[in-house]
Formats: C-alpha cells, sequence, structure tokens
C-alpha cells in the first residue's frame, strides 16, 4: 500500500517537493479490525493551512507523518462484526490507498443511488459549508442579491443554486470563460470573469445596480474590498475562506474601506462548517431532495492515482477544477 506524506512546509504556492509518496507494509488484522481500501479522495484548500506549524482550529500536519483528508473506501477484509467486506465508509484517512481501522473513525455511508464521491463534494463537507454559510450565518431570505467569489467551486456552485433554489438573484465571480458559461448554465444570473475585468468593484456595480444584501466570501483580499463598496445596509456576509491570502508569505494590507461595515451597518462573521455538524442531517435531507429532482447539479473535476494527489491539492490554487476536486484512487 501506499501514502503521501508532508516531505517539507510549503513556502508560497506549494509543490511536488512538499510531498512524499512512500510504501508501507500493513500488518495483518487484529480482531475488531478492518482494513479499507480508498476510492476516492478529497484535496481542500483547508489543507494548506495544516501545513503550517502553527495554532488554529485543527491541527498542523507533522513533518514525514501522513497527511490527512476527506476519503471514501471500501471495506476489503474485516474482523468487526459492525462491518461486513464491501461496505462503503468515508473517513477522514485521505492521502492513502489502504489503511487499517477499528470503526471508531469510520462513517458508514448510507444506502443510496447518488454516487459515492457526492459525499466528499456536493452532500458531503463542501455542499453542507455553503448551506451552513448562507442559512445559518447569512440568514438567506428570497429576493436577497447575494454575491459568491470562488463561484464555480465545489462550495461556491453549491452556494449559488442553494440561493437561487431560495429565490434570490445571484452573482459569481469565477477565473475563466468556461466556467462563465459552466455557471450561466446552473441558472447564476450574472457572472463576472475576475481576471478579464480592469476593476472588480466597476464590474460588481455594473453586474448589480440594486447592490448587494449576502456576500458569500470564498476569496478575501481585492474581492472582499470590491463587495464592500457595493453591500446594502443591513448586508450581511459569510466568511467562508479566503483562498487569495493562503499561500502569502508576508502578510497583506487588509480592505481600505472596511469603514463600510459603519456606515451600512452590515454583519461580518466567519464560521467552521465542523462546529455546525449536528445539523448535517437536515442538510443532508434537503441536499438529497434537491438532487433527486435534478434542482441541483453537482460538477467535479478527478484526478486519477495517488500520484497525481499532489498536483490535484496544487491545482486548487490555480483554479484547475470545476466543481469538487476529487482524486479517484480505485474502483
Ligand atoms: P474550490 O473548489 O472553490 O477550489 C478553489 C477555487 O478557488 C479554484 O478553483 C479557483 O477558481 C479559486 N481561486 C484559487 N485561487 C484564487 C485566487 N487567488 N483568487 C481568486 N480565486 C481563486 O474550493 P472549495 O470549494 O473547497 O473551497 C472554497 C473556499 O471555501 C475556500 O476559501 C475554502 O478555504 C473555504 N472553505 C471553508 C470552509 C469552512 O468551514 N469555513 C469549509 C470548506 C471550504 P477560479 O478559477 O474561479 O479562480
Amino acid at each position: 500500500s501506499h501514502v503521501i506524506t508532508l516531505a517539507c512546509r510549503p513556502v508560497g504556492l506549494p509543490t511536488a517537493d512538499n510531498f512524499q509518496l512512500q510504501s508501507q507494509a500493513l500488518p495483518a488484522l487484529q480482531p475488531g479490525q478492518v482494513l479499507v481500501k480508498n476510492l476516492w479522495m478529497s484535496v481542500d484548500p483547508y489543507m494548506r493551512g495544516r501545513m503550517i506549524d502553527r495554532k488554529s482550529y485543527i491541527a498542523p500536519f507533522q513533518l514525514g507523518e501522513p497527511l490527512e483528508g476527506g476519503a471514501i473506501g471500501e471495506v476489503i477484509e474485516s474482523r468487526h462484526p459492525d462491518f461486513t467486506v464491501g461496505s462503503h465508509v468515508s473517513s477522514m484517512l485521505g492521502w492513502r490507498s489502504h489503511f487499517i481501522s477499528r470503526g471508531d473513525d469510520l462513517t458508514r455511508l448510507p444506502d443510496t443511488p447518488l454516487p459515492l464521491q457526492s459525499f466528499l463534494g456536493i452532500m458531503g463537507m463542501p455542499g453542507m459549508t455553503a448551506w451552513v454559510g448562507l442559512n445559518r450565518i447569512a440568514a438567506l431570505k428570497a429576493g436577497d442579491t447575494v454575491f459568491v467569489s470562488a463561484a464555480s467551486g465545489a462550495v461556491g456552485s453549491a452556494a449559488c443554486q442553494i440561493a437561487k433554489l431560495a429565490g434570490c438573484t445571484v452573482i459569481g465571480s469565477t477565473g475563466s470563460a468556461g466556467k462563465v458559461d459552466q455557471l450561466k448554465q446552473l441558472g447564476v444570473d450574472e457572472v463576472i470573469n475576475y481576471k478579464q475585468v480592469d476593476s472588480l468593484s466597476d464590474a460588481i456595480a455594473t453586474a448589480a445596480p440594486q447592490g448587494i444584501d449576502v456576500y458569500f466570501e470564498n476569496v478575501g483580499g481585492d474581492h472582499l474590498e470590491a463587495v464592500l463598496n457595493h453591500m446594502n445596509d443591513h448586508g450581511r456576509i459569510a466568511v467562508c475562506g479566503m483562498i487569495a491570502h493562503y499561500n502569502d508569505t508576508e502578510a497583506q494590507p487588509g480592505p481600505a474601506n472596511l469603514a463600510n461595515l459603519i456606515i451600512k451597518k452590515l454583519k461580518m462573521e466567519g464560521f467552521i462548517v465542523f462546529d455546525h455538524w449536528e445539523h448535517y442531517g437536515e442538510f443532508a435531507a434537503q441536499m438529497g431532495q434537491w438532487l433527486a429532482e435534478g434542482k441541483i447539479q453537482s460538477q467535479e473535476t478527478v484526478y486519477h492515482g495517488l500520484e497525481q494527489a499532489a498536483d490535484a491539492f496544487i491545482g486548487l490554487f490555480e483554479g484547475k477544477n470545476s466543481g469538487k476536486m476529487l482524486v479517484k484512487l480505485g474502483e
């Protein structure tokens, strides 16, 4: 079996040298253990934060140790009464081909016609993040004008579609013409290609002459500053991520126009999806229904094999994905 470890800590944009693919021999199963073969693993922007040696909401990765992250696998050998061979499980033990577990770090996947990998995307953490940010943080309501940055990503594309279903006008920003077209096909009202505009602020003024009520923040930097200019009174900003900063090697200046928070009486709140996990059942019931009714589309970009996992991860910072970025590890 194989595993990817953190070879050295990245400075700036991660490179292939930061990762090391190693083989590992797994011992024979003991009573109460299962052997899981990973079929899919997730790469996510938050993993960049875990590569920095600092205190955060989640412990940093350790040098020379396997990386971790969301994964979907199949039990291929079992000495555990609760897991039969062939059952599908999710875990945080991605970045490896196989692992041994006592079961307490596994979640059995429900019996569903949905593709297994959707539990790493639209039905999993990223979909839940969009739903929590809009409903529980930004108090979304029908008629709101919603701006979503990194709109074509896993979280962003879910947020755009959830807001449309809630009866909102949705404006998204993304970094390529192809992604602009995809977002329009998903029903997003106006899409800005932020790489092609002279002034993001002017582009938002044109796309949303009525102003923005809810900003679903995934990017930070110039995006936050530009949107602040166009927020309506009593607007809400759900701060989900700031991917434009994750590879910063020095602190960047904050938005020059934060005083808009006062003038417009805005509410700006950050959140971590895991703090809201008690609501997963409610989210999953709703999202499962939307998917079954064909009201939400889930896009994904798939890299193949553990040897491509580092490239897939680095690709997140280069806009290589539409929808959820995934690595397929097995059949
Ligand atoms: P995405 O699928 O959105 O992938 C990242 C995308 O971000 C890229 O495809 C790229 O798209 C865009 N991007 C990358 N670098 C930049 C940049 N410098 N400026 C603008 N856009 C950039 O990832 P996720 O959906 O998994 O995550 C989206 C955001 O949500 C991230 O900030 C992440 O950290 C955050 N997050 C927060 C959670 C929470 O609990 N708070 C949970 C999950 C995610 P493009 O081509 O459009 O540039």
